[in-house]
């Protein structure tokens, strides 16, 4: 099926038999011929490769035609859901993933800086992939990623960092959850990892700004930049409603019209908390008061003052399960709830936020002297305002599909995400899971949603909180007629690097 999308393209004759490598970025796709044995050598941000084919039979059904399934987003949900669709719809099925940002991650983003001569990776978002082992899903995932040695569990009884993390009220504990760390130092490997056990093609920097049923059954997908897509199904693994850049508010189109007055108040009805991470890259020389202060073994405290909720010492979480060893400590803060909520237009570019809790941490916590200038403590930072940070009261899908929302059966449409179950990687893989059923049966013919999309001027019922539809489609910018504070949808802070 992949040698097949590249017809017409002759490979050099000291290539290797397997297809090529595919790279896409802004929806420019470029084809390499790879060298046996070499390593592609591309600029970054570069979308992930596809090295082989090792091809999955099919669950339960085989497709009569090739579909062409898009999966929108690629956090949890969205990778999670591309590796059980091609589970379920055999290696024929093209999936695509198309994500607005430069990688996997959303709310498992993992961020990457040159620090004193060295690059560190930083996990922003959630520090740990919590899964609940007794759910299967979510079990045959983790031993995948545990057999490709792309994570390794932390804080188990006796592993390493036993006993080291802390049991805050927001991360599932006990029973037969457990916690996974990405072994390269971010839990974004562990999407990446997914996607490419799914076979599925990435695209980033590819932001859907909106959806049309078309003639024939099938979707018209339109992104901010380059030209619309038509799918077979598609699967919105972004986040809910709610105060968030990005998320199903934002994309707008016929499909829209499925949403009648019950279905907006189901839809608008989760709620989530709302955080600042802050990740401050220490100099080298500040390694022993992090040691002090976390002591021997933990690799999280539990702050909870008028400002910090929580500081986790990423850089000995990363090293006690193998992963590389910085010689640049590396502390994760994340903000409490009433401090976000009084800050809650800071970000990266507001130097007084950021001087605020850098100084908080390191004199008051890791009692790094004041006489030291702030700039010589944190070689690095990296502020993301988590708007939709984690789901505090979720919605229920439909009694079949509880996990999930399907709103149409003809083009087949699904909802899903942690808004349908709990913020956690199990949360995101149950509602996957559930999503990838609906979809498939769908796909089959059957009635899930009792509902057929139509083309006509889409319009959310009156009490949506949207800025309206159209505006500022296609332009690249808010959707709320390009009032956000941010190029793309008001996260402005998002990918900013502040230096002391
Ligand atoms: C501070 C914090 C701490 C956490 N701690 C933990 C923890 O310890 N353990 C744990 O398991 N979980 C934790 N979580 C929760 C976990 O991160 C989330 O539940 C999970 O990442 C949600 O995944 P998702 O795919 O549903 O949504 P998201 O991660 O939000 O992914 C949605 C994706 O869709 C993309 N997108 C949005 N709109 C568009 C568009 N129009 N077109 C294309 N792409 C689009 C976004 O860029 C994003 O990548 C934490 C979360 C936060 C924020």
């Amino acid at each position: 099926m992949l040698q097949s999308q590249f017809v017409g393209l002759t490979p050099p004759p000291w290539t290797n038999p397997a297809p090529p490598a595919r790279f896409f970025c802004r929806g420019r796709p470029q084809v390499k011929w790879i060298l046996p044995g070499s390593r592609p050598r591309l600029r970054r941000p570069v979308a992930r490769a596809v090295h082989s084919f090792e091809g999955h039979p099919p669950e339960d059904t085989k497709p009569s035609a090739m579909q062409r399934v898009l999966v929108v987003g690629g956090g949890c949900t969205g990778a999670c859901a591309a590796m059980l669709l091609r589970k379920k719809l055999g290696p024929d099925a093209s999936i695509e993933i198309w994500e607005k940002a430069r990688g996997f991650g959303g709310r498992m983003t993992t961020t990457r800086q040159d620090v004193a001569g060295e690059t560190i990776r930083a996990d922003v978002g959630a520090q740990y992939l919590s899964a609940d082992l007794s759910d299967p899903t979510s079990k045959e995932l983790i031993d995948m990623l545990l057999t490709r040695k792309v994570v390794a569990e932390v804080g188990g009884e006796k592993g390493p960092g036993a006993k080291g993390l802390c049991s805050t009220p927001e991360r599932q504990s006990g029973g037969s959850w457990h916690h996974f760390a990405g072994l390269e130092g971010g839990v974004n490997s562990a999407l990446k990892c997914l996607a490419d056990q799914a076979q599925a093609t990435a695209y980033f920097e590819k932001r859907v700004a909106s959806m049309d049923p078309v003639a024939g059954g099938k979707w018209r997908v339109r992104p901010f930049t380059g030209a619309p897509e038509t799918f077979d199904a598609v699967l919105f693994a972004v986040p809910g409603c709610g105060v968030g850049g990005d998320n199903i508010d934002k994309i707008h189109g016929g499909w829209e019209n499925l949403i009648d007055e019950e279905c907006n108040r189901q839809l608008r009805s989760p709620q989530h908390d709302h955080r600042h991470a802050v990740v401050l890259f220490l100099a080298p020389e500040h390694l022993q008061a992090c040691e002090a202060f976390f002591g021997p073994s933990n690799i999280e405290a539990q702050i909870d003052d008028d400002m910090v909720h929580l500081l986790a010492y990423q850089s000995r979480k990363t090293a006690c399960i193998g992963g590389p060893v910085s010689k640049s400590p590396v502390v994760v803060v994340h903000t409490t709830h009433e401090f976000s909520r009084r800050n809650q237009r800071a970000g990266g570019r507001d130097r007084p936020f950021l001087e605020a809790v850098a100084g908080r941490v390191v004199h008051e916590y890791l009692k790094i002297p004041k006489g030291v200038r702030l700039d010589n403590i944190v070689l690095g930072s990296k502020v993301i305002t988590w708007k939709q940070c984690q789901i505090t009261r979720s919605m229920k899908g439909p009694a079949a599909f509880p996990l999930c929302k399907p709103l149409s059966d003809d083009p087949p449409l699904v909802l899903a995400g942690d808004y349908f179950t709990n913020s956690s990687f199990t949360g995101c893989a149950m509602s996957a899971a559930n999503a990838v059923s609906a979809l498939s049966s769908m796909l089959k013919g059957e009635k899930i949603a009792n509902a057929v999309a139509t083309a006509s001027s889409a319009k959310r019922p009156a009490d949506s909180d949207d800025g309206g539809y159209g505006k500022g489609q296609g332009k690249g910018k808010d959707s709320k007629g390009g009032k956000g504070k941010g190029k793309k949808g008001g996260k402005a802070e998002q990918g900013y690097r502040e230096r002391y």
